[in-house]
């Protein structure tokens, strides 16, 4: 099982175990079977194969000046270092590197929650730091500042933020790169870099103001490999006082467009948080014939499936708002909606939804109106409390091996226009790649965008039961999405390459500049080559062209 890094013999490797070892103490560094047997995906596509990628080592050091030392000796060992925060990135690769052989750099041990301030709303932490233990910090002093928890929350805001995840409130806030305010990082020099307002050495507004003067690198670093984040600030949303949610219904299919055009309206004007988009003529997909049309190759036929919608009754689209802010504005937003639908939308119609004064009690948060999607999956995260509720989807939307056990969870969330016209094509495209790769249906004239920072097209369905067959069907979906102009927002290690070579305007122009800066950064390669495909020239050649396999 044990591998080694790239180019480096079993005798330098123990020489830079044994310096890990003096600068982080013995009992940090792991290098036995059983240790490192956490550091593996368990839920890689590649899992047990040739191709699957194993760590050499793991380190866990316990402050920034620990940090440096490591790179130091990296840089001398020649051995590459693949950091994680708590290593929960379960869908995108868990606590794997994209190169075989990396040492894993694990910042658990280094989770301070270093500044909480409820006046000017923002939070300063390490990469260890968990959204629960930033909401119990929160709860017991009571701050009156909410966290945006991403899904599983056993994960934390720095590893999160960058890998680019996305939580459940406002809109500002549940994209958390973009909530992010000032990075600390430790460069492959081993400098220790702060952005923004951090670099001015007496200022207090690092998490008030995130460019300070000149470029701002910090976008460098979710998805990228520049370097290991040691701090990160986040500016928080201050507790609403007020909860109000609403459902609107309209008759037919074609009106998706202009019901998304009001939608992003009120989005973009901060009125709503998380939509939740829907098609209520899901309930008659036992009808055979209804089931067909929601599956037809080359899409949806807007005329059949509006005599459906009108026959049963039941309306084409269903779209459910949540309302965040005083009581008064959270009334007064819900009538405006109502009032832009009623009036462009001929046919609309509405549900009132819950009216509750925050923060909700244990009664109200868990015994939410179970028709209203929000009540559902999403209703902990949607009030700023961290959950694992979302765990179980690993079981139920996951490939089975033969005695039950999830045998891989990989996530493709190709990035849609945010129209109408956007999620018909998106229907399309994957409907029929569906088709194309024998796989199983899955009522794509009926499916939804997520809306996050930008539309997510998510298809829901039950995966073959063989890794191989998983491998083909992502490599082939990714290069069909980008043929149609929708790249993949975020993707295990493994894939990385595949997705970077479909953004691939100018000959590879983004790449070729992230690679430049990359070997004047980290000329020795040493920092998680190959993360967000790029490889610095010393790892170069492990670059894999996936698109011969397509
Ligand atoms: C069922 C299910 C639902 C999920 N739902 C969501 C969801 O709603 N939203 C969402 O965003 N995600 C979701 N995820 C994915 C995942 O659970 C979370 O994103 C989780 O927060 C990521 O794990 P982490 O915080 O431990 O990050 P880590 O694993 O620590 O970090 C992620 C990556 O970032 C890089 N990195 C981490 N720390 C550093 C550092 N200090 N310096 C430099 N680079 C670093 C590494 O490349 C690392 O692999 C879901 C997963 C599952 C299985």
């Amino acid at each position: 099982m044990a591998v080694l890094p790239p180019n480096v013999s079993a005798e330098t490797f123990e020489s830079a175990v044994r310096e890990f070892a003096a600068a982080v103490g013995e009992e940090w560094v792991f290098t036995s079977d059983a240790d490192l047997e956490l550091y593996r995906d368990p839920y890689s596509v590649m899992r047990g194969t040739e191709l699957e990628s194993l760590a050499s080592a793991a380190v866990a050091p316990a402050s920034v000046e620990e940090v440096q030392q490591i790179v130091r000796i990296a840089n001398r060992y020649r051995t590459p270092l693949f950091p994680i925060s708590t290593g929960k990135n379960y869908a995108y690769g868990g606590a794997s590197a994209n190169l075989s052989g990396s040492v894993i750099v694990d910042l658990k041990r280094m989770n301070r929650i270093l500044r909480v301030d409820d006046e000017r709303n923002f939070a300063l932490v390490e990469p260890g730091v968990t959204y629960f233990d930033l909401y119990r910090y929160i709860q017991q002093r009571g701050l009156k500042v909410w966290i945006d928890p991403a899904d599983v929350a056993w994960g934390g805001l720095v590893g999160n933020a960058l890998d680019r995840g996305m939580g459940y409130t406002l809109p500002f806030f549940r994209d958390h790169a973009n909530a992010a305010c000032g990075v600390e990082v430790v460069l492959a020099n081993g400098d220790v870099m702060r952005t923004g307002m951090g670099a001015l050495p007496a200022a207090d507004t690092w998490q008030d103001y995130k460019h300070g003067f000149g470029p701002d690198p910090s976008g460098l670093f979710p998805q990228g490999n520049f370097g290991i984040v040691t701090k990160m600030g986040f500016r928080l949303m201050p507790q609403p006082e007020h909860y109000r949610t609403g459902l609107i219904r309209v008759p037919r299919r074609g009106d998706l467009s202009e019901t998304i055009k009001i939608v992003n309206y009120l989005s973009d004007s901060h009125m709503i948080g998380e939509v939740f988009y829907e098609s209520p003529l899901r309930a008659l997909l036992s009808d055979v014939g209804f089931r067909d049309a929601a599956n037809r190759r080359g899409g949806g036929n807007e005329a059949e499936l509006d005599r459906y919608a009108a026959d049963s009754g039941l309306a084409a689209w269903q779209v459910e708002l949540q309302f965040y802010g005083p009581r008064a504005t959270c009334l007064a937003n819900w009538e405006y909606a109502k009032e832009r639908f009623a009036r462009e939308i001929s046919g609309s119609s509405f549900v009132e939804g819950e009216s509750v004064d925050l923060p909700m009690t244990e009664e109200q948060l868990h015994n939410p109106n179970p028709w209203f999607r929000s009540g559902l999956w999403h209703r902990e995260a949607g009030q700023g409390v961290p959950s694992m509720s979302a765990w179980s989807l690993v079981n139920t939307r996951s490939p089975q091996s033969p005695d039950g056990r999830t045998i891989a969870h990989a996530g493709f969330f190709p990035i849609i226009p945010r129209s109408g016209e956007g999620v018909f094509r998106a229907q399309q495209v994957f409907g029929d790649a569906f088709a194309d790769l024998g796989l199983p249906p899955f009522n794509a004239a009926l499916s939804t965008p997520l809306v996050w920072a930008m539309f997510a097209y998510q298809m829901s369905f039950p995966m073959p039961n063989d890794n191989a067959q998983v491998h083909r069907a992502l490599l082939h979906l990714v290069r069909v999405a980008a043929d149609n102009g929708f790249g993949d927002y975020r993707v295990p290690p493994f894939y990385q390459d595949h997705v970077t070579a479909t953004y691939s305007f100018g000959s590879d122009a983004l790449r070729r500049f992230h690679e430049t800066l990359k070997d004047a950064a980290d000329p020795n390669g040493i920092l998680a080559p190959g993360r967000g495909g790029i490889w610095p020239s010393a790892y170069r050649q492990y670059r894999y062209d996936w698109e011969q396999d397509v």
